[in-house]
């Protein structure tokens, strides 16, 4: 929450690690781990004379990327020189894109809600956002360092990492609260995953996020100086870092003191920002064409092609399964969490005819036992056709809705279909209206005086009787037919 009468502006740059299987210019393999230096070579290395290639599959995924993020794939990019010096950039430049990006013009609407002190969503909202472009680029290599501060302390560099192809997503400063920033790099992380474009684990490193935050008082049109937010290791330490930079901020300016322009660090044990560098300027990384890559062309063929075998998106799914299926926002959006539990469902609500029973068992009893036995839905014993049969036996009113629960665990733990388990737990239901006919008679011939008060007007009393007829048929009546038969009876 921000003081009144202010407001913040935030933007975000999000690198994505592109799941290929090699690096951007050269045939290395992409890995994680590994004997330092081991998966290197010279283009990597960054020796003298070595030429870089562009990997295709590159330009695959970061259209992948693109289209899912809304950007449009430009048809000629140009890869440039970005220098800098700094151990883990052999070359003293990295390979990226400036003037000319891979992408640009991106607008993407997410789902957004501030939260409550218990962090539970107040109220979903679309908004949208400009997305200014995605390029792409190299990866650094890795510094490690080793002891004690002040002691002993080794620097190591491991060039493994070197040349992993990323796309840089950088967004207008369009956020004004840490939810919305939060909400943002949620969908990113979903949307890219969901077409195959990154893992983007942020805990892997391979989704990584920056956040610029400054804060001006409501009305103004210029920005103030603003912080880059880096090294945050969780969405949820990044919010936490734009909540206290905020604040941080708007205190520091309404006291009348210097706000730097500078980068920060979020300290996740003091729960605060620490400064990390002042900022250098752009300017500074004195850009060029690299001269050893043609332009990137891309024709509009390819991007066609490339929309053409994209899956259906996530926020698509979810609109669709609103509209279609009826499921709520928080049903619907849950479902759409993983491509697997989207495609299960869909091919369960279709076959059972009741979309709304079929996500309420899905969402709760399968998530349930599942989540215990750690298995993903893709390894599910109850298969989505199973589900299904199982919802439609309980819409036909054989069994209720507890013994179908019960029903569901044993399916999971045996394999066994629902009309096996529902047999041998002898589950089915008396649906004969001869035999409820003569059950009935018997229940209305024990309970002469009760009949008599409900024909006298005691209307309650129907009650009675159809937990008579179901205690006399030990549960197995079928309640519909009890009820109509009842009612005819009396
Ligand atoms: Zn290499
Ligand atoms: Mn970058």
């Amino acid at each position: 929450m921000i003081k009144e009468g202010w407001e913040a502006i935030i933007g975000m740059e999000i690198h994505a690690q592109l799941a290929t299987e090699t690096k951007i210019f050269c045939g290395c393999a992409v890995i994680t781990g590994g004997e330092p230096n081991s998966n290197t070579c010279p283009v990597c290395l960054g020796l003298p004379g070595a030429l870089p290639v562009l990997n295709r599959r590159v330009v695959d995924l970061g259209a992948r990327a693109a289209l899912a993020l809304g950007l449009e794939v430009q048809e000629t990019s140009i890869f440039a020189r970005k220098n800098y010096f700094y151990p883990d950039l052999p070359k003293g430049y990295q390979i990226s894109q400036y003037d000319r990006p891979f992408s640009a013009n991106g607008t993407l609407t997410i789902m957004t809600s501030e939260r409550d002190d218990q962090g539970r969503a107040v109220e979903w909202r679309p908004m949208t956002i400009r997305i200014e472009r995605m390029h792409l680029e190299e990866d650094a290599g890795k510094n490690v360092h080793e002891g004690l501060p002040d002691v002993d302390k080794y620097s190591y560099v491991d060039l493994n990492r070197a040349g992993t192809p990323l796309g840089e997503i950088v967004t207008a400063p369009d956020f004004r609260t840490s939810w919305q920033a939060y909400d943002y790099v949620n969908h990113v992380r979903s949307a890219l995953r969901w077409v195959g474009a990154s893992d983007a684990d942020m805990e892997k490193g391979n989704l990584r996020c920056e956040a610029n935050v400054s804060v001006r008082k409501i009305g103004e049109t210029a920005f103030r100086n603003k912080s880059e937010l880096k090294n945050l290791n969780s969405v949820r330490f990044m919010q936490k870092a734009i909540e206290f930079e905020i604040a941080r901020q708007t205190e520091a300016h309404e006291k009348g003191e210097p706000v730097n322009q500078e980068t920060r660090l979020w300290d996740e044990k003091n729960q605060c920002t620490r400064v990390m560098r002042s900022k250098e300027d752009a300017h500074d990384y004195r850009y060029f064409p690299e001269p050893d890559l043609q332009p990137l062309t891309v024709s509009r063929d390819f991007i066609e092609n490339v929309r053409k075998q994209m899956p259906e998106l996530p926020d698509v799914m979810r609109d669709r399964f609103m509209s279609d299926y009826s499921l709520s926002f928080a049903d619907a959006t849950q479902m759409v969490s993983e491509q697997d539990l989207a495609a299960f469902y869909e091919t369960a609500a279709k076959a059972s005819g009741n979309p709304r029973v079929t996500a309420n068992f899905l969402l709760t009893e399968l998530q349930r036992e599942l989540n215990n036995s750690g298995k993903a839905v893709a390894d599910s014993p109850v298969a989505a056709q199973e589900l299904a049969a199982l919802i439609k036996t309980l819409d036909s009113g054989a069994i209720n809705n507890n013994q179908a629960k019960e029903v569901l665990v044993e399916m999971f733990n045996s394999g066994k279909t629902a009309a096996t388990v529902i047999s041998e737990k002898g589950f089915e239901q008396v649906s004969d209206p001869a035999e409820i006919e003569r059950i009935v008679n018997e229940v209305i011939a024990a309970n002469e005086d009760q009949a008599a008060a409900f024909r006298g007007g005691n209307e309650k009393l129907f009650g009675f009787f159809v937990g008579q007829v179901m205690k006399a048929s030990n549960g197995k009546a079928n309640p519909k037919l009890v009820n109509q038969i009842l009612k005819e009876r009396l």
